[in-house]
């Protein structure tokens, strides 16, 4: 469920009328929910705190690569909730929105040096170790700092799965994680070294998985290989699950629910004793934001195609592009009549950059507003300049009021950021 509804003819984001914030912000414009991300997170929770001895104390730790944006990430910070980080620049995010370094995951298939170095002196929770070169780096790093920071070890239990293959992570032949023997060997160097201290065995397969049985194998292998560890002698209070739990993208769409994967999750541990933590980025963010925008023009061929133009395009919104991702498309105010297939497109010079194909809509017109829902997670996050379009901007709803969370830089900002080399001026 979302709060993003047609009020008097026109959508709103929870009270906010879009064509209001379209005309004040502009267009394109992320717009999301706070009602709906509190939701997401209390429903995930709830599910969670309903299995109390197996998962009572579980940590969800936002995915912050799914929105990063600071006022998401405060709005999530104020609820509870942690972060899965991947880059120095997240954890510094998550910090500066109120989230603690004891609730902050510093994942990730190559952290530099540095980044290691910065995670060990503002504290994060558990470094999740992918591989024996980082292992090795963190070792050194710990014992020139003075640090034992808590590891987990990331397996790759050679089960992918996922919305797509380039979204799928626990695949024989993806970069992530090491396979289950290498992991036991890495966590028994890890053991070994008065640097560090291991506590757990951690996994994420995919992202967009709408079928629990890839998840159930998984997590089995984890207790499996926890197991084993201790019945070695190795100490593992927790364990990390990932995130990767899908979400609907369209009314109709059918994905295994966040009550039901609590429920095998805390099947798979029952008895284990370890604090699980989940990382969850679309799930909490995907259908908490929607992406609106204006139509150009609409271009009719003799043959009768018509192509919806768009103010936005791939490089605001780059799913489709990326991952023939599916996003619905929704009229602000729906007009009267015969519904039109349009195939719908942006302005950047790419022929990736088209939406969909043959999309039935109410019938459109240039100036009119359309939305992409399910566009909160993976949305802002990766969009860019491409064909010198100014970032896309993203607005934080809550109730009534609504904020700018990111502005849309102005033309000057843009060029600002360049210098032209002292022999070309
Ligand atoms: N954890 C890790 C290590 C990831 O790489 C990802 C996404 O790729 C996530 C969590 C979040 O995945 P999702 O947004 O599908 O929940």
């Amino acid at each position: 469920m979302d709060h993003f509804e047609l009020r008097d003819g026109a959508l709103h984001a929870e009270g906010v009328d879009l064509t209001i914030l379209a005309t004040e912000v502009g267009t394109p414009v992320y717009v999301y929910s706070s009602a709906t991300l509190t939701r997401h997170y209390r429903v995930l929770r709830e599910a969670l705190d309903a299995h109390p001895s197996v998962l009572g104390d579980s940590l969800i730790a936002f995915a912050v690569k799914s929105n990063s944006n600071l006022s998401v990430l405060a709005t999530l910070a104020r609820l509870g909730c942690g972060a899965d980080t991947v880059s120095e620049g997240e954890i510094r995010r998550a910090l500066k929105a109120g989230i603690p370094g004891d609730r902050i995951i510093f994942s990730g298939v190559g952290k530099t040096d540095a980044e290691l170095a910065f995670a060990l002196e503002v504290g994060v929770r558990q470094i999740n170790v992918e591989s024996v070169p980082e292992l090795d780096r963190l070792i050194a790093i710990a014992e020139a700092k003075g640090a034992k920071p808590d590891v987990a070890i990331r397996v790759n239990p050679k089960i992918g799965a996922g919305g797509h293959a380039k979204i799928t992570t626990g695949g024989e032949g993806d970069k992530f994680g090491v396979p289950a023997d290498e992991a036991m060997a890495l966590y028994a160097r890890a053991a070994a070294s008065p640097h560090l201290n291991p506590v757990a065995l951690a996994c994420h397969i995919g992202s967009q998985i709408t079928d629990l049985a890839p998840l159930e194998a998984a997590f089995s292998l984890l207790r499996k290989l926890t197991e084993t560890l201790r019945q070695q002698g190795l100490p593992v209070t927790r364990i990390d699950l990932g995130g990767g739990l899908g979400v609907p993208y369209t009314g109709g769409a059918t994905t295994a629910s966040p009550a039901d994967y609590a429920a095998m999750v805390a099947r798979v541990l029952d008895g284990l004793d370890v604090e699980a933590a989940f990382e969850p980025g679309r799930l909490l963010a995907a259908n908490a934001g929607v992406l609106l925008t204006r139509v150009i023009q609409v271009t009719e061929r003799a043959d009768g195609r018509k192509f919806l133009v768009l103010d936005a395009a791939m490089n605001d919104l780059m799913r489709p592009a990326m991952y023939d991702a599916f996003h619905e498309v929704k009229p602000v105010v729906p007009r009267e009549g015969a519904e039109v297939v349009y195939d719908i497109v942006g302005p950047v010079c790419e022929t990736g950059d088209t939406f969909a194909r043959g999309r039935s809509l109410a019938p459109l017109q240039a100036g009119d507003l359309v939305v992409f829902t399910g566009a909160g997670a993976y949305g802002a996050v990766m969009s860019s300049e491409y064909n010198s379009r100014p970032l896309v901007p993203e607005v934080l709803v809550d109730g009534d009021r609504w904020a700018v969370v990111r502005a849309r830089p102005s033309y000057e900002e843009m060029l600002a950021r360049e210098t032209t080399a002292e022999w070309l001026a």
